[in-house]
């Protein structure tokens, strides 16, 4: 494996800054307003009580890594995480076991297959292959410190309300509902198990790992735990150390590597920031060093993104100027470094 945490060597951090204040505030109106009479998709059914989101919710908000928010729309509106949460229980477990750990165990690869693929496991001699996956995520729910299933809940709970700056609390029907139909996770578990992949007892790790899916959280919410990944593990509203800054590195190169399921090549093709969405319609930016960006609208594209988060997040990469591969030719004056 690649090893680029060089010892000795302090990293060198070079980002950017957003335009000022009303004109990002603007834009983020201006984004929603584009894309809110969108329909396209069609809102997720696999889990019964998902089935039931009003189609028409849209909330859009920015949290800029000095605490400044920008919201439009239903931002306040809570809904289940879902796998959104796989992001930060990888960023906890990267806390916990350490950059090279946790690639080689939960590994860092699109599968380019469906998120909650067996054929995935099996294609690859039982190895997870990336977080953002059911099968990686499973295996790093299971690294969650704690001694018993409760504890690690607790563990997941309070890290993840860490991020969010507030106490986030389960949806209790969406939980219900999602336990009493995830008989594929289950058999994923099962199949980790018996590839030596996790070595806790697999249905207590799909139950917490279910409990993490049904935490409760808004657009705003989205936006400011993302934008503790874009402060260098600081939340920018409470001030605390979530985690570090190297881990928020390693936990936005997975997301983009991985974080819109199959049309994650796409996603960075053509937005240029690390992502997560669920099959709720949550969507997550993160811009290093700038802001987050959190989205909700449940009707989703056949991969489970939501179309109306994708859209509004596309318009603001643009406008704000934050995608990561962007670049403009140096000014003809200024010439090479050396010789001014
Ligand atoms: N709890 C969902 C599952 O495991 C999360 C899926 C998702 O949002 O991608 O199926």
């Amino acid at each position: 494996m690649l090893e680029s945490n060089v010892e000795g060597v302090e990293q060198s951090v070079s980002t950017g800054t957003l335009p000022e204040w009303e004109r990002v505030d603007s834009l983020v109106v201006a984004s929603h307003e584009r894309n809110r009479a969108c329909r396209d998709g069609a809102v997720a059914d696999y889990i019964p009580v998902l089935a039931r989101a009003d189609p028409e919710l849209f909330g859009l908000c920015v949290v800029e890594v000095d605490g400044g928010v920008h919201v439009a729309g239903q931002a306040d509106v809570e809904f289940s995480i879902q796998s959104i949460s796989k992001a930060f229980v990888y960023a906890l477990v990267c806390e916990e076991y350490g950059h090279a750990a946790v690639a080689d165990l939960v590994g860092v690869n699109n599968t380019g297959l469906a998120f909650n693929s067996v054929m995935a496991i099996e294609l690859n001699d039982g190895h997870p292959m990336n977080p953002m996956v059911n099968a990686g995520a499973l295996a790093t729910t299971a690294l969650m410190p704690g001694s018993t299933p409760d504890e690690q809940w607790k563990a997941v709970q309070s890290g993840l309300s860490a991020f969010a700056g507030r106490a986030l609390e389960v949806d209790e029907e969406v939980y219900q509902s999602e336990a009493a139909t995830n008989t594929r996770n289950r058999a994923i578990a099962g199949l980790l198990e018996s590839y030596g992949r996790i070595d806790r007892h697999p249905q207590q790790v799909v139950d917490v790992y279910t409990r993490q899916c049904s935490l409760r959280v808004s657009a705003r919410d989205l936006a400011l735990m993302g934008a503790t990944l874009a402060d260098g593990g600081v939340n920018p509203v409470t001030g605390q150390r979530v985690v570090s800054a190297d881990v928020c590195r390693d936990t936005l190169a997975v997301l983009a590597a991985n974080g819109l399921y199959e049309r994650s090549g796409e996603w960075l093709f053509e937005i240029g920031l690390p992502g997560k969405s669920g099959v709720s319609g949550g969507l997550l930016t993160v811009s290093p060093g700038k802001a987050g960006i959190g989205a909700f609208s449940p009707r989703l594209d056949r991969a489970g993104n939501s179309v109306r988060g994708q859209q509004a997040t596309a318009y603001l990469s643009r406008v704000l100027g934050l995608n990561i591969f962007a670049s403009q030719a140096c000014a003809p004056q200024a010439g090479p470094a050396g010789a001014r």
